[in-house]
């Protein structure tokens, strides 16, 4: 059978109530096989440890199933001089677009601590925001114990060993991806009909404009395929 992969990005306490709405509406389709990518410290003023009750939301999920995965620290890059890269594609969050290791390893590793010691386990795996990598983030990485690493086109596994797995991605933050969006809603999920596995990535800040995009597109996608966290991957 064929399978997707849904995960649903930016979840936080700022974006609490719409990322529990998105939660349900993602689990009427895939049950708890999905995966989650929490970011520890959203912006650098919503540490999740400070929210009681986002993290015993964050906990229940993660005991029934949902996989729960680190996207990033703040979200944010905090560089000065961004790159034009990082202006362009992301306003501002390709936060590990232009790290060195070290400050990369550093980022990582408290995000890593926050997640950890909330859930009472480590985040199985790694997406840096807007799937953007430095050299040197792709080196600090190599010092954790991830499960998977998250790139645009592919997954990466602990041995070095790369999946080619195409995205569909939702985003609606200008009018122009907001139309690409609606348009991917229909064509993505077609255009990757004949792929053994593909992803689905949706956005919590990113959907209220595009909800109906949304449900069409989950449905599409998970019709007549096998739900999947990215950690089942190991298992293929
Ligand atoms: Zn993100």
């Amino acid at each position: 059978m064929k399978k997707i992969l849904v995960s649903l990005h930016d979840v936080s306490p700022v974006m609490f109530d719409r990322s529990r709405q998105l939660t349900e509406m993602i689990m009427q389709r895939t049950g708890v096989k999905f995966t989650m990518l929490v970011v520890p410290d959203f912006h650098c003023h919503a540490r999740i440890d400070k929210f009681p009750e986002f993290c015993s939301w964050l906990r229940n999920l993660n005991e029934a199933g949902v996989e729960i995965a680190q996207h990033g620290l703040y979200h944010l890059d905090t560089d000065e001089k961004f790159s034009i890269e990082g202006k362009l594609f992301t306003k501002g969050e390709g936060e590990f677009l232009s790290l060195s290791r070290d400050e990369a390893g550093e980022r990582i590793e408290e995000g890593y601590k926050i997640l950890s010691d909330v859930l009472g386990e480590p985040p199985t795996g790694f997406t840096a925001p807007a799937w953007l990598y430095s050299d040197g983030t792709r080196d600090a990485l190599k010092g954790f114990p991830f499960k998977w690493i998250e790139y645009r086109w592919t997954v990466q596994f602990p041995s070095g060993s790369k999946r080619n797995i195409p995205a569909v991605v939702f985003a609606s933050r200008t009018l122009w991806k907001r139309f690409c969006s609606a348009l991917w809603s229909i064509s993505g999920p077609a255009l990757f009909s004949k792929h053994d596995v593909f992803r689905l990535a949706l956005h919590v800040r990113d959907l209220p404009t595009l909800e109906k995009s949304v449900e069409t597109s989950l449905s599409r996608s998970t019709n007549g395929r096998a739900c999947l966290r990215c950690a089942d991957l190991t298992q293929l």
